[in-house]
């Protein structure tokens, strides 16, 4: 791990409150990870009773749809645009149900429960599939042992719930 502003080797000292936190010897100052946000994004029917599922193009599994928040946007602002972009439908409304961070692509995943209307979907260019399954489905089809599919327990927990 190298400083971001001059580029000396960091080291890890310790911090009261936060612990071992990368510090840099050159300009004498804590350097904390700056790290990427995104949005996992668990989509469902009004009736909340069904689960949008993609594939994207090349994967062999299924997944929840997800992006990366760009700078300067807010989370809600993220949710419409991606699902938009990636099936052409509108989010009618959502609610936080969780979080995770990703380690393999170091990124912070904030996860919600996404209304949309049930219609025909136009896929995005990175998704190969969209398919709307029961919660049981959902299950069998999602990859196992990823965010996703932590993520997707979270969801169907969550459906049904009325707020
Ligand atoms: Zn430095």
């Amino acid at each position: 791990m190298y400083c971001r502003d001059c580029g000396e080797k960091l080291a890890l000292r310790f911090l009261e409150n936060e612990g071992l936190v990368p510090y840099c010897p050159k300009c004498e100052k804590f350097k904390f990870p700056f790290f990427p946000v995104a949005v996992s994004m668990a989509v469902t029917n009004r009736a909340e009773e069904k689960i949008l599922l993609a594939k994207h193009t090349g994967d062999d599994d299924f997944k929840l749809f997800a992006g990366y928040i760009k700078k300067g946007e807010s989370a809600e602002k993220t949710i419409p645009r991606e699902l938009k972009e990636e099936t052409g439908l509108p989010a009618v409304k959502w609610r936080y149900i969780g979080s995770r961070f990703h380690d393999a692509k170091n990124i912070l995943m904030l996860a919600f429960l996404v209304t949309t209307e049930e219609s025909a979907i136009t896929p995005g260019e990175e998704i190969a599939e969209a398919r709307w399954c029961t919660p049981a489905e959902a299950r069998e089809i999602i990859r196992k042992n990823s965010t996703a599919e932590y993520f997707l327990n979270l969801a169907i927990a969550e459906m049904g719930r009325k707020k």
